[in-house]
């Protein structure tokens, strides 16, 4: 078993998004602007409800996925097809566009803090114009594997090294996505696919990856490279998301919230868009 190591270490964009959303983008800025098939990652963290309150009125997206994982906080978000549904705390909405949605996600809350991420999946060409679906689930719903010593492991997909599976499905990239809580001092390691590429995003605490033990801080997105294994050491009490996925390997044509395979499709999308074909 070959450890991955850490190759770049991402501290994300402050930015804001929607009608005036405060986000931290940490996948899809100029620092590390995709990593195949994981074309955005932000995150949001506040009280104060001025960060949040906007929301994101209808927009649209084409072809790719977008996972919401909420730790605190409401999220509200409908379609243009009729779907709605709440995303709550511990919950997960793993949102496939296809060839198109319109959709809003407002805060289902007026004060408190809001807390979470959104991670965009690239679709495979294949797929990039499949009808729309949902796999939503609440914290109920997510897998817990609890361990030894209070290492305890949401699995929202992919599977565990002690086999906990994760209910959301993805045939296209066999991702990984788990919240892993890790007391100080334990070690916590996780078989992936050499192919696939993996990152760490640091919640809070610090970790130490592979053998080499570089660190990461709080807020911080490890890429780890390299190897069939993960291996992190909590060096003080800490929580961390780790994302995995294999890579398509095919051209990315991206414009805001249409990511396609040719700059045609993208302006196909917008043509389709503003001719309310979506
Ligand atoms: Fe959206």
């Amino acid at each position: 078993m070959v450890n991955r190591s850490l190759q770049q270490v991402i501290s994300g964009v402050p930015t804001t998004d929607g009608a005036g959303v405060q986000i931290t983008r940490i996948i899809g800025t100029s620092e590390l602007n995709m990593l195949d098939p994981f074309l955005l990652l932000d995150a949001f963290e506040s009280n104060n409800p001025e960060d949040y309150i906007a929301g994101f009125p209808d927009h649209p997206h084409r072809g790719f996925e977008t996972v919401t994982y909420l730790l605190a906080g409401r999220v509200r978000h409908k379609d243009n097809a009729g779907h709605e549904g709440v995303i709550s705390p511990g919950g997960v909405q793993w949102m496939t566009a296809g060839r198109g949605i319109i959709h809003s996600e407002m805060p289902e809350q007026e004060d408190g803090m809001l807390h979470g991420f959104q991670l965009w999946v690239n679709l495979p060409a294949s797929e990039k114009m499949q009808a729309p679906a949902y796999q939503e689930f609440s914290a109920e719903e997510i897998a817990v594997e609890h361990l030894g010593s209070g290492v305890e492991v949401r699995v929202i997909a992919g599977t565990t090294d002690h086999g906990t599976r994760g209910p959301a499905e993805n045939t296209f990239v066999s991702p990984l996505y788990m919240d892993v809580l890790l007391p100080a001092g334990q070690k916590f390691t996780q078989a992936v696919d050499e192919a696939a590429n993996a990152v760490i995003y640091l919640i809070e605490g610090e970790l130490a990856v592979g053998f080499t033990h570089s660190k990461l801080a709080p807020h911080q997105l490890g890429v780890l490279q390299g190897g069939k294994q993960i291996v992190v050491t909590a060096t003080v009490g800490s929580r961390f998301l780790l994302i995995a996925g294999r890579p398509l390997n095919e051209p990315v044509a991206r414009r805001g919230p249409f990511v396609m395979n040719t700059r045609a499709e993208v302006l196909q999308a917008f043509d389709d868009y503003q001719n309310n074909r979506f």
